[in-house]
């Protein structure tokens, strides 16, 4: 998959190396954590901060509440 850049300043360093990435997403579930994979995101190639848009939000909250119910089970 060929990566995109997008015009836009990175608000950390303000520079314009924001591309948008698939990236393995590790969050934290209880004690546990877990991978979410393939999340597409923004990520400033400079400084490497990350910015999440509602669909990456959306799969990473999947993920937990799945991982909390398998948990829970
Ligand atoms: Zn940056």
């Amino acid at each position: 998959m060929k990566t995109s850049c997008l015009k836009i300043a990175c608000p950390t360093c303000g520079r314009t190396t924001v591309c948008r990435v698939r990236r393995t997403v590790r969050v934290k579930v209880g004690h546990r954590e877990i991978a979410v994979r393939q999340v597409a995101l923004e990520e400033c190639s400079s400084c490497g901060e990350r910015m999440y848009d509602l669909a990456a939000l959306a799969r990473i909250r999947e993920a937990r509440e799945r991982a909390r119910r398998s948990h829970a089970a």
